[in-house]
């Protein structure tokens, strides 16, 4: 007997097939039901393991022992006690999914989607992307031997991310469209089989991501903080880090759950909107805008699950806009020494836009997930710096110049 099946978030049936990506009966997504009783794993054996995704591999749906991995996870838990103070909560923690291999939390995926790949037989992997997805994709692909295809919404994709995906060797294809078209194309090509899908409708990927939620409670020293805040886009990511916190309390290793708290860009908000209008389920926006291009999605995949972490966990969601967005990467970077990309510093100026409302209060203790590195798109950040004339190597005029007198 398996340690998990598949199971269909619409009507519940569950399934054993792994090649799955959509629920046969009713069409609806596909997640990972771990088994509980059948696992075993307590809190003195997973501190032995040094931290990372595959720390946590009694978890996850995969039988191998032979993984396809870079050493994903075991991203730092950074505490930043400079902008708690700014932002007004009692305790504020970083967990930086930066420090991935390729530099986003996507690799948490795609060490266990693609070793499920290739545990299937697949020859050709594939995604839509914003950039990060096809960045990880196409070097998980690149190590294990696959052809990876990749299609990317064209001239909205940061520079070091496209950078990736091409040095990887993916067949790249830009595409006349946004991201939710480029979903819409991909997912077909996998429903005629022609491809192994690894966007975040793939439930063995998304049970990678849960290894977040894993380590933040493994780093905390088993405590669950107040409130998480999670930049979203497609809302995988965010279901899934609720669905490890889930995880956890249903093998006895943590007591509690946090509040979770999405973040989307002000020209991105379909569930920001639905979770102000109470509705179960989003109203596509087919043209969405946001200097955070990771989160430039307007038709979220995974809408229904992530409204659903986020009521059932009591937490809220909230919009910010491009210059409250670059405002907070710029603060985390000069405060507190963390270079994250745009996306990623939404949670940051989420949270200052959620203590204001009273959704987290000062007593609390706060985790922000910054998905991806700073460096994926630097064309953005140099476009608010101003790059300083060169001077000629004499200490007087450099003393001069850098203001040491
Ligand atoms: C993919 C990505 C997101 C969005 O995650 P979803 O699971 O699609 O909600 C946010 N930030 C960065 C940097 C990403 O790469
Ligand atoms: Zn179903």
């Amino acid at each position: 007997m398996s340690h998990y099946a598949l199971e269909c978030v619409e009507c519940g049936r569950t399934f054993s097939d792994d090649s799955l990506l959509r629920c046969p009966r009713c069409g609806g997504l596909l997640e990972v039901a771990l088994d509980y009783d059948a696992i075993e794993v307590d809190r003195r054996t997973l501190e032995r393991r040094e931290l990372g995704v595959w720390a946590f591999r009694e978890l996850l749906p995969v039988s191998t022992d032979d993984p396809v991995t870079m050493g994903e996870g075991g991203t730092g838990l950074h505490p930043c006690p400079t902008l708690a103070d700014e932002l007004g909560v009692r305790s504020l923690h970083v967990k930086n999914e930066g420090e991935n291999p390729t530099g986003s939390f996507k690799d948490r995926g795609m060490t266990v989607g693609v070793t499920k790949a290739v545990e299937l037989g697949a020859e050709v992997v594939a995604c839509a992307s914003t950039g990060n997805t096809s960045a990880s994709l196409a070097a998980y692909a690149a190590r294990a031997g696959l052809t990876c295809a990749v299609l990317l919404p064209a001239g909205k994709v940061a520079l070091g991310k496209l950078a990736q995906a091409l040095f990887h060797g993916a067949r790249v294809v830009p595409v006349d469209g946004n991201f939710d078209d480029a979903l819409a194309v991909v997912r077909r090509l996998a429903e005629e089989g022609l491809v192994y899908l690894l966007n975040s409708v793939n439930p063995f990927r998304l049970s990678g991501q849960r290894t977040i939620a894993y380590e933040i409670c493994r780093q905390l020293g088993w405590e669950v903080p107040d409130a998480v805040v999670v930049p979203v886009g497609n809302a995988g990511n965010i279901s899934a880090i609720w669905q490890g916190f889930l995880d956890l309390r249903a093998l006895g290793l943590i007591d509690e759950l946090p509040r979770m708290y999405g973040v989307q860009a002000e020209g991105a908000r379909p569930i920001v909107d639905a979770v102000l209008e109470g509705r179960e389920d989003i109203e596509p926006d087919p043209d969405p805008e946001t200097v955070a291009t990771a989160i430039r999605i307007g038709n979220p995949v995974n809408a229904v699950k992530a409204l659903r972490a986020i009521r059932c966990s009591g937490g809220w969601a909230v919009a910010v806009t491009d210059d409250e967005i670059l405002r907070a990467q710029r603060k985390l970077a000069t405060r507190e020494g963390i270079f994250v990309e745009p996306a990623s510093a939404a949670s940051i100026a989420g949270l200052r836009r959620l203590v204001e409302a009273g959704e987290i209060e000062p007593d609390e203790s706060v985790v922000c997930v910054t998905t991806g590195h700073g460096l994926k798109d630097p064309e953005i950040v140099m476009e608010t710096c101003e790059l300083p004339e060169p001077v000629e190597p004499d200490p007087e005029r450099i003393k001069e110049r850098l203001g040491l007198r």
